[in-house]
This record gives structure tokens, C-alpha cells and sequence, in this order.
């Protein structure tokens, strides 16, 4: 089984406390399904199954390599360049995170 060898990108091992959404949604206006954060730099991006999968362009646009889930009682990160899912567990802290605008229509 591979290993990822991408833990030293992460910079952010504190999650923030709450976030508003997508930033890229609520920049463009648009809607989000599920939220995850980039371990690099901390941009708030939506996952693959939301329209405009901002958290898979902003690796796109970056080469970030690590995201974890902001969802409620998922602590699960995935590495794009290994295409791995682990958990990293000295990444800490619970973020507030409001319902999604897809799901409250
Ligand atoms: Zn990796
Ligand atoms: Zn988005
Ligand atoms: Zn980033």
C-alpha cells in the first residue's frame, strides 16, 4: 500500500473554528455541496460532488496536494497526487460550518 508522501505541505494543523462556505461559491454566488480545507494554505473549497468542485480546481491551480473534509463527524484528509485518503491525526480542532445552500432548497 502506497504511503502519501506529502505531509509536509501541511501547514494548517489547527482548524478553524467556523467558516462561512465555499469562498469560491460565495464569491461567484454559487452553491456548495460539502466543504473541505486545504491543508496547505487553508482555502475553504467544495467537494466533487458539488457544481463547481472548487476544492479539486483549487489543487488544479496550486498543486496543494492535501485536503480534509470540514464536514460534521468526518475527519478524513485525501491526497490528490497519491489519490489516498488517510487520516492525519495531528491536525485538530472542529470547524462550524453552515447547512449547505444545495441541500436547504
Ligand atoms: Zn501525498
Ligand atoms: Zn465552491
Ligand atoms: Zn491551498
Amino acid at each position: 500500500m502506497a504511503n502519501c508522501t506529502h505531509l509536509d505541505a501541511i501547514s494548517v494543523v489547527e482548524l478553524p473554528e467556523s467558516v462561512d462556505g465555499c469562498e469560491d461559491c460565495l464569491r461567484e454566488g454559487g452553491a456548495w455541496l460539502h466543504l473541505r480545507i486545504c491543508l496547505a494554505c487553508g482555502h475553504v473549497g467544495c467537494c466533487d460532488d458539488s457544481p463547481a468542485r472548487h476544492a479539486t480546481a483549487h489543487y488544479h491551480e496550486t498543486s496543494h496536494p492535501l485536503i480534509r473534509s470540514l464536514e460534521p463527524g468526518e475527519s478524513w484528509s485525501w491526497c490528490y497526487v497519491d489519490e489516498l485518503a488517510m487520516l492525519i491525526p495531528q491536525i485538530q480542532g472542529n470547524t462550524r460550518i453552515p447547512p449547505s445552500p444545495l441541500l436547504a432548497e
